[in-house]
């Protein structure tokens, strides 16, 4: 179904050099870039523009303008979201969506990545001391950082040398009092998050490489967790992950997974009667 086809990835911000290799090693594939799609369109990471749809519709979105100016027919792009890690708290985490689309066979597949790799990251300071320690914990210089003020649209995006960082920051400082810090999100100014999209390249493609059991159909694979793991004291079902469920995209087959992390029981720990 891939072998030798022509594949863009919709991406302005190089994530092609982590997914194209992938693709082409995998099924010999020629990997095409857009040079004239400008994906800040669906929404940016700095809020200038909002998001208009969740992550998956926006990824779909990308890649449906990039076939459509570069005439390939099959699509890969990548959204990721950046916040609070919805299980572990106080964990910050980079949940990355893939999303393929095959427009000769009219096939789409998704892959979800979350990952607590990330830098991820912002504060409102008004000293320097302060910028350092921020530089230094979000690992820069390898990884940007933007300063913005809070009142003006001063913003000053992929910064990733040490005298432009204090040179900006004294610069808003002086008109505003107080500077908001962020780590740059975007893939090329961040190698943290481009690991996270190529290990989410990775797994995608060994989700195409695994074949319905029902009717053959490429990228059988987990497609949701079921939560309800029972508690170890009073057996009442917790937020855990009870199974996984593996299914078809084309067929309606699925395939259960029980207790995917080996466990029977959670920690009363986690139970939201025992430990309320
Ligand atoms: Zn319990
Ligand atoms: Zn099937």
């Amino acid at each position: 179904m891939f072998d030798s086809r022509k594949i863009v990835v919709a991406t302005m911000h190089h994530k092609e050099q982590v997914l194209l290799p992938l693709f082409e090693k995998e099924w010999n594939m020629l990997g095409i870039c857009t040079t004239d799609l400008n994906t800040d369109l669906f929404g940016t990471f700095t809020g200038e523009i909002e998001r208009q749809h969740n992550p998956i519709e926006t990824a779909r979105q990308k890649c449906l303008k990039a076939m459509d100016l570069t005439n390939v027919d099959l699509a890969i792009a990548s959204e990721g979201s950046f916040g609070p890690h919805p299980t572990l708290f106080f964990v910050p985490a980079d949940e990355e969506w893939l999303v393929l689309i095959d427009q000769k066979n009219g096939f789409e597949w998704i892959h979800r990545e979350l990952s607590t790799e990330t830098n991820y990251n912002s504060k409102i300071i008004s000293e320097e001391s302060e910028l350092l320690d921020f530089a230094k914990q979000s690992l820069f210089p390898s990884h940007a950082l933007i300063l913005k003020g809070e009142s003006s649209n001063m913003t000053f995006k992929g910064i990733c040398d040490s005298k432009e960082l204090i040179d900006k920051f004294k610069l808003i400082l002086q008109k505003e009092g107080r500077v908001q810090v962020e780590t740059d999100m975007r893939a090329m100014y961040n190698p943290t998050r481009m690991n996270v999209i190529q290990m989410a390249g990775q797994k995608l493609i060994q989700k195409l490489k695994s074949y319905c059991p029902s009717c053959t159909h490429p990228g059988f694979g987990v497609s949701r967790a079921v939560a309800g793991l029972p508690c170890e004291i009073c057996g009442f079902p917790t937020a855990s992950t009870l199974k996984y469920i593996e299914s078809c995209s084309r067929c309606s087959f699925e395939n259960e997974i029980p207790q995917p992390h080996g466990k029977s029981f959670e920690s009363a720990m986690y139970c939201d009667l025992c430990n309320p």
